[in-house]
C-alpha cells in the first residue's frame, strides 16, 4: 500500500515518511492516502519590479584611484536609503539640488565613502503558492520571502499547514507561498511593489474562502496590509474581503494577540508539558533560537513569568547571559531600532557573544527553536543538555536529529502543534472579519488557551495510549493501540481528523 519513496531525498520526501508512518498506523484508507500525499495544485510562477537606482560600496582595490574625487553634496538622509547589505538606494528627487561629483560613475557620501553608481533596472523574481489540501476548509498558509526557498520546501510547508489546521480542529486545509528574494537587499518600496505584484498575480486563486495567507519569514502586517489592498482594489464588496488576509495590523481588522500568538501558543504548550512533569517555569532556564516574531514573543512571555532566557542565537549573533538576558531591552535592541537593519541581536549590551556552536551546548532546561528547518541536526541534538525542545519553528529538527533527541530522552514538542497558535489566532482574526466583529485579547487569549491546551491534551492521551472522554474533550477516537511519541501522536490526530471528512463527505468524481 505504501508508495516507494522517490530515490532522491528531499525535506518533502522526508515529510512524506513521516505522513505514510503516521497513515500506517492508523490504517488510512487507501485513497485518502493518495489524496494527501501530494498537493492539490503547485503554482509557479514570475513577479517583476523596477528596481531603483542604487550606490555599492566600490571595491577595496578601487580606491586608490579615486582617492582625490571630491565629496558630492548629498544629504544621505533624504536621498539615500541604507540597506541592510551596505548598499543604498538612490532617490534621484534629492539629487536636483545638490552639488554633485560623479568620475566613472563613482560618487564620494560624505562620512560614507566611495560608491559606484548603479542603475536601476527591471529585476524577475521566481513566486511560488503552494495549495495542499482543502478537505477541512479553504487553503491556509503562510507568505515567506527568503533566498532560500523551494517547490519542495513550500510543498512540505503546505502539508504542514494541513495538519495544523487539522490539529487545532479549525476549519480550513493548509497552504504555503512567498519569493525567492533576500528583503534585506531591497528597499521598502521596492518590497512593496513586489508584493503587489505577488499579489496580481495570486488574485484568482487566493480568496476568503479560497486560500488565506498569513505572515510568515521576512513578511509582517506591513506586507499583509499590501497584499489586502491589492485583492480589494477596485472591488465593490471590498470590506466583506477582509479576510482575504490574516496576520494584519490590528487597526485595519487585524485581531488582538496575533502578533504574538504563536509565541503565546509555544508558551501554553510548554505550561502543559510543565505542569505534567512537575516542573516549575519561574527561573527555568531558556535558549531561544530566531528573534523574529516566534522567538521574541515566546522568549518574551517566558519572562514574564519568571523563566531565565540565558541566551538567543540569529542568522547574525548569539548573545548570552548566564544570570537572565534582559528580555524586554533585547526586544528593544533588535525591533526598536530604525538603524538595526538586520533586526538582529548583534552588539547587546546586555549581553556576551558567544559562537553557535557553543550556543546549542548551554546548559538550560528548554529550546526554543524559533528560526528556520533542518537546525536540530544528529550532530546538534548530541551537543544539548535541555530537557525540552519546543519547536516554534517549522520543521527545526531533522530525521536524525528526532532520533537522537528520542534516544537521549529529550522531550519534544513537535511544530505542528507548538506553533499552531498563530493558524489559530488567523482563524480568530476571519472569524472577527467575517462578523464584521473586534474581540478583546482576553478573549482571543482565552479561546486560544483552551484551544491549545485541549488539543495538547489530546495529543499527550494519543502518546500514552490512553482514552478518555473528559468535561472538554473526547480522546477515545483517536489512540492506536500503543504508545507513539508526540509527533506521530500529533499527526495520528490530524490525519483522523482529515480522513473522516473523506469518509463522510465522500469523494466528488
Ligand atoms: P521572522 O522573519 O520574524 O524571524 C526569523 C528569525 O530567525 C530572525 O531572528 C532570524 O535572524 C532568524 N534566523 C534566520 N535564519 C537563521 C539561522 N540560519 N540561524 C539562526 N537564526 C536564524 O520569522 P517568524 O515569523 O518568527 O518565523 C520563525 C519560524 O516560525 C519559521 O520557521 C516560521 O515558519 C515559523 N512559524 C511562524 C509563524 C508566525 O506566525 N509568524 C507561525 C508558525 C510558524
Amino acid at each position: 500500500m505504501r508508495k516507494e519513496s522517490s530515490p532522491k531525498r528531499t525535506v518533502y520526501t522526508d515529510a512524506m515518511e513521516r505522513f505514510h508512518r503516521a497513515a500506517d498506523l492508523i490504517g488510512m484508507h487507501p485513497r485518502v492516502r493518495l489524496e494527501l500525499e501530494e498537493p492539490d495544485f503547485e503554482h509557479i510562477f514570475y513577479v517583476t519590479i523596477d528596481l531603483r537606482d542604487r550606490l555599492v560600496p566600490l571595491d577595496k582595490e578601487d580606491e586608490a584611484k579615486f582617492k582625490d574625487l571630491p565629496a558630492s553634496g548629498v544629504k544621505a538622509g533624504e536621498a539615500l536609503e541604507p540597506l541592510a547589505n551596505g548598499n543604498f538606494v538612490l532617490h534621484r528627487r534629492a539629487l536636483l539640488s545638490a552639488d554633485i561629483t560623479i568620475r566613472d560613475g563613482v560618487i564620494r557620501i560624505p562620512n560614507k565613502g566611495l560608491f559606484r553608481f548603479v542603475k536601476g533596472e527591471p529585476r524577475k523574481f521566481k513566486a511560488y503558492r503552494v495549495q495542499h489540501n482543502m478537505a477541512r476548509g479553504p487553503y491556509k498558509g503562510g507568505v515567506r520571502y527568503h533566498r532560500e526557498v523551494s517547490l519542495d520546501l513550500f510543498k512540505t510547508l503546505a502539508a504542514e499547514m494541513t495538519w495544523k489546521t487539522a490539529i487545532m480542529e479549525i476549519p480550513f486545509g493548509g497552504a504555503k507561498g512567498g519569493i525567492r528574494i533576500d528583503p534585506f537587499a531591497y528597499s521598502r518600496e521596492e518590497i512593496e511593489h513586489l508584493t503587489l505584484r505577488y499579489m496580481y498575480k495570486l488574485q484568482n486563486l487566493v480568496g476568503p474562502f479560497r486560500d488565506i495567507p498569513a505572515p510568515d519569514v521576512n513578511t509582517n502586517p506591513e506586507i499583509m496590509a499590501m497584499m489586502l489592498r491589492q485583492y480589494t482594489d477596485m472591488q465593490h464588496d471590498r470590506h466583506a474581503a477582509r479576510g482575504v488576509v490574516t496576520g494584519k495590523d490590528v487597526r485595519i481588522g487585524g485581531s488582538e494577540g496575533r502578533l504574538k500568538a504563536t509565541g503565546q501558543g509555544v508558551f501554553y504548550c510548554i505550561e502543559e508539558w510543565a505542569k505534567e512533569k512537575g516542573f516549575a517555569l519561574s527561573g527555568a532556564r531558556v535558549l531561544v533560537q530566531g528573534f523574529g516574531n516566534v522567538g521574541s514573543a515566546a522568549a518574551e512571555i517566558l519572562h514574564a513569568v519568571g523563566a531565565k532566557v540565558v541566551a538567543v542565537n540569529d542568522v547574525q549573533a548569539t548573545v548570552a547571559n548566564d544570570a537572565g538576558l534582559d528580555v524586554p531591552a533585547l526586544i528593544a535592541w533588535v525591533h526598536g531600532r530604525k538603524e538595526n537593519l538586520r533586526r538582529t541581536v548583534e552588539g547587546f549590551p546586555g549581553g556576551k557573544a558567544v559562537s553557535k556552536k557553543d550556543f546549542w551546548a548551554i546548559p538550560a532546561d528548554i529550546l526554543i527553536p524559533a528560526a528556520l528547518g533542518n537546525e536540530i541536526t544528529g550532530n546538534v541534538a548530541e551537543q544539548l543538555k535541555v530537557k525540552l525542545v519546543a519547536e516554534g519553528a517549522n520543521g527545526p529538527t531533522d530525521d536524525e536529529g528526532d532520533r537522537v533527541l528520542g534516544a537521549r530522552g529529550i522531550d519534544v514538542i513537535p511544530d505542528i502543534i507548538a506553533n499552531a497558535g498563530g493558524v489559530t489566532v488567523s482563524y480568530y482574526e476571519w472569524l472577527q472579519n467575517q462578523r464584521l466583529e473586534r474581540w478583546s485579547e482576553q478573549d482571543v487569549l482565552g479561546r486560544l488557551e483552551r484551544a491549545m491546551k485541549v488539543n495538547y491534551a489530546i495529543c499527550r492521551d494519543i502518546a500514552e495510549d490512553r482514552t478518555r472522554r473528559t468535561a472538554l474533550y473526547d480522546s477515545r477516537p483517536y489512540a492506536v493501540g500503543r504508545k507513539v511519541n508526540m509527533r506521530t501522536a500529533a499527526m495520528v490526530l490530524a490525519l483522523k481528523r482529515i480522513e473522516a471528512h473523506y469518509l463522510l463527505e465522500g469523494f466528488s468524481q
